[in-house]
Formats: structure tokens, sequence, C-alpha cells
């Protein structure tokens, strides 16, 4: 993935915390796979007239998750936006049709390797738009932390 194409994808997204842009631009911080991956995630978003907000890519990650997870580049966590305004959420318990649908849009994505759903997006209805294959290694769609958020990993080869 070429910088400039980095660059274009940040320039697509809504971050809370400095450090996920600079994850993204840095080719030493983040992988290929995972800047294909969130195209693909912001393409959706755009089918859906929505913004995606980053809450933690790699830097600002809290936990260890080992070397095909954040700590190695390859996933971000974040959420659906009605604008480019951090705070300006998407429900996403069911009740709002765009949620689901940008999750199937992700889904689709040939550079999917993870979806977990956090918090309030853990429902049937966004378990119901991605693919959960949790007797495979790695899992597809999972519930994640208690925290509301989307986890979002790449293929990793
Ligand atoms: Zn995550």
């Amino acid at each position: 993935m070429s910088a400039e194409a980095r660059a274009a994808l940040t320039e697509r997204l809504v971050y809370r915390n400095e450090s996920d842009k600079l994850d993204l631009l840095d080719e030493n911080l983040t992988q290929t796979f995972l800047i294909a991956f969130l195209i693909d995630i912001a393409d959706a978003a755009d089918a859906v007239g929505c913004k995606v907000l980053l809450t933690a890519v790699r830097s600002d990650h809290p936990t260890v998750d080992g070397p095909h997870g954040h700590n190695g580049g390859f996933a971000a966590d974040g959420w659906l936006l009605n604008s480019a305004k951090d705070g300006d959420y998407v429900s996403g318990d069911g009740s709002d049709e765009r949620f689901a649908k940008w999750l199937a849009g992700m889904d689709a994505s040939p550079y999917r390797r993870q979806i977990g759903l956090g918090g309030e997006a853990h429902n049937d209805k966004n378990l119901a738009a991605i693919t959960v294959q949790l007797d495979r290694d790695p899992i597809t769609g999972f519930l994640d932390s208690s925290v509301d958020h989307v986890h979002m990993g790449s293929t990793i080869a």
C-alpha cells in the first residue's frame, strides 16, 4: 500500500486520538492488510451515509493481544458516526438499520478476518449481519469486551 493510499484513507476517518492516525500513516506500525480492510470499511460507511470513528489502533490499544491483533498492526477499534464529529454515534443496539448494513459491508471485505461486537453492539441483529464462525481459528465474529466498540481485525496474509 503506497504512502499516498495510506494518506488518502486517513483523511476519510475520524479519530479519538491523534496516535491512531499516525499509526495508520506509518507502515512500520500498521499492516497493508489493515489499510485495505479499513478502505473497505470506510466504503461501507459511505454506502449508508456515515463516517467511521477509530478509538484505538496500535499505540493506544490498552491490552496485549498478540502479533496478529492490535499489537501487530492488524486491527483497529471503532464505531459508526452520523457525521465527522466524535460522539455523534449511530446507535448500535439494533434500532438503526445503518449499523447492521455497515457491519455487513465490512463482513463482505476479502480483508475481513475478525469482527468483534462489544457492549451495545453485541446483539442478535448485528450478529446476523456478520459471519460468525466460533469454531474456527481465528474466530470470525465474537463478543468483545463489554465496552461499546467494534473490533476490526484484518487478514494477516
Ligand atoms: Zn480491538
